[in-house]
């Protein structure tokens, strides 16, 4: 059986956390890049300029990309053959989201409960932890900063069999328009389906966290993701709500077997910022 002792756990978390917050990823850059050659709007071309300006700056200075470090939103995949040593795995990615925003000057923006005080945290903690136990003798840590902007456009239907594509169609376009500029386009969509109510908003949060390029492996699937894009860039929302093609650089849909009588949809928007970073220990 393979150790990892949390003191890992921790430094990996902390540089994930700056890291994540300060460079948008490859895959983003190369996304917003590939709109700016496609989009026919001047002013969207601009806006798509001043963002990759934007990403370029963050990660030369070491700033954040945006002020909205968000909420630290940890997916962890551990090794059936992996040995936490030392601690508690929790308080371990706890302490490297407490370093990472403290040491990184990262915004703290999470309120330790969220209807009377509202108090904040002042470290940023706790992070929203998802933990799979998966074969094997490694841990993957997949740590995806998400703000409000975005967030707050989340949707959750309950539909049912009877509703079919259409009805999904119909969640996943009204969220996106209800989204317009509040959740700062271009974005990328994360369509979750089927489950239960929870799992359908756990596998839209997984699906707005995948790597831009990444497609479903079901080819059904893959070809959904490519229509709801065209028919999200068809509203004319545009780069920052402005006007033009690029409403979305990418959907991506995860499903979950579900009931007979149930068709869960849910929709997790993510903005421009679309921040991931991963590592594997
Ligand atoms: S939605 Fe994204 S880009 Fe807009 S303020 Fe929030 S984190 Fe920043």
């Amino acid at each position: 059986m393979k150790e990892i002792h949390v003191t890992a756990v921790s430094e990996a978390v902390a540089a994930l956390a700056v890291q994540a917050c300060c460079r948008l990823p490859g895959d983003m850059l190369e996304g917003l890049r590939a709109a700016r050659a496609q989009e026919p709007s001047a002013v969207g071309r601009n806006i798509l300029d001043q963002l990759l300006e934007n990403a370029d700056i963050a990660a030369r200075e070491e700033m954040p990309i945006c002020q909205d470090t968000g909420l630290a939103v940890v997916f962890a995949d551990l090794g059936q053959d992996v040995h936490i040593v030392g601690g508690g795995f929790e308080d371990a990615v706890n302490e490297g989201v407490r370093r990472g925003y403290v040491d990184g000057y990262l915004r703290k923006s999470c309120v330790a409960e969220p209807l009377f005080e509202r108090k904040n945290t002042r470290d940023n903690t706790p992070a929203v932890i998802h933990t799979r136990i998966v074969p094997g003798d490694s841990l993957r840590l997949r740590l995806a900063p998400k703000g409000a902007g975005s967030e707050n456009k989340s949707v959750l239907k309950m539909l049912v069999p009877a509703d079919g594509i259409e009805g999904v169609r119909k969640v996943v376009l009204d969220a996106v328009l209800a989204a317009g500029p509040n959740s700062c386009p271009p974005m990328v969509v994360g369509v979750g389906l089927g489950g239960t109510m929870e799992v359908a908003a756990l596998c839209a949060k997984k699906a707005a966290a995948r790597d831009l390029e990444s497609v479903n492996p079901d080819p059904r699937y893959a070809a959904f993701e490519r229509e709801l894009l065209e028919m999200i860039n068809r509203t004319g929302i545009g780069p920052q709500g402005l006007g033009g093609l690029t409403t979305a650089l990418k959907v991506h849909v995860e499903w979950a077997p579900t009931h007979i009588a149930s068709l869960p949809v849910a929709v997790n928007i993510n903005c421009h910022a679309a921040r991931h970073a991963e590592v594997v220990l």
